[in-house]
């Protein structure tokens, strides 16, 4: 059996679509066979409710796993309707990032921790926190890829640079499997024309990093959260969860 492909899911701005896409991604995989960790990096805690768990009731999250008083093993809980397993995050992770400058090896504490389970799965896909900080930099030390979901609004080629030059930066110096796996379009309207302009932008400029499936603004997946539940299983037949296990069949074709 071979051991994770581990995937950060980042992008500097908040509110882009990080958390819907690595909750969705991980229930896709699920659905089409694949063993799936999950790890929540952001204090907010959304992919945590996200999966259907309760961020407040957390015995042991993440930050337990980043200070090394707690493995994998045992922080990790499965997602109730999600179908893969979760170590989930709370406002505590936020301490973390002030306790880490201290300590030693603390951009590689979670490679660290993840090395001990790889080989109970095929993907471990981690959401980051909205900023290129001590946490994000701990995800992308611990990753073979990044997926960047991103908007096609006027801006968003230009909010790339900052995530490319940190990615390049961390490949130099710390992680030199790391690569941009590629580009999702998230929450795209095919009615607005600057939309589809900024689109035709992306794969002029980024080739085949960019990703064939697009996902559709769809408010069954804005909706999902709230019922502790990915979009994916809430309402299967929605454009959006439609959309993301398409998603999951075309990482899981490019990456085994
Ligand atoms: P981030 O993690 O980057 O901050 P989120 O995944 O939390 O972004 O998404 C921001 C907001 O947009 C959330 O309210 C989420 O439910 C909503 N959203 C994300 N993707 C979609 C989509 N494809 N269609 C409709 N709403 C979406
Ligand atoms: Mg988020």
């Amino acid at each position: 059996m071979s051991a994770a492909k581990i995937f950060c899911v980042a992008n500097q701005k908040g509110g882009v679509g990080k958390t819907t896409t690595t909750v969705n991604l991980a229930a896709g995989l699920a659905q089409v066979g694949r063993r799936v960790l999950l790890v929540d990096l952001d204090p907010q805690g959304n992919a945590t409710m996200g999966s259907g768990i309760d961020k407040r009731a957390l015995a042991l999250s993440v930050y337990d796993v980043l200070l090394e008083s707690a493995s994998v093993a045992e922080a990790r809980q499965p997602s109730p309707k999600g179908g893969y397993d979760v170590i989930g995050a709370n406002r505590e992770l936020a301490g973390a990032e002030v306790e880490l400058v201290e300590l030693e090896r603390r951009e590689k504490r979670l490679r660290a921790a993840l090395a001990t389970v790889r080989e109970d799965y095929d993907f471990v896909l981690i959401d980051c926190p909205p900023s290129l900080s001590m946490l994000t930099l701990n995800g992308l030390c611990a990753a073979h890829g990044v997926i960047v979901p991103m908007q096609c609004e006027y801006f968003a080629l230009e909010g790339l640079s900052d995530l490319v030059n940190t990615i390049k930066q961390v490949h130099a110096n710390l992680n030199s499997e790391l690569k941009i796996i590629g580009l999702l379009r998230v929450m795209f309207d095919p009615r607005i024309t600057l939309q589809q302009q900024v689109s035709e932008q992306l794969k002029a400029h980024f080739g085949d990093k960019v990703f064939n499936t697009v996902i559709p603004r769809n408010v069954r997946l804005a909706e999902a959260p709230s019922y502790g539940q990915p979009g994916v299983n809430f309402d299967p037949a929605s454009k959006g969860a439609q959309a993301f296990v398409e998603f999951a069949r075309e990482m899981a074709q490019r990456l085994g």
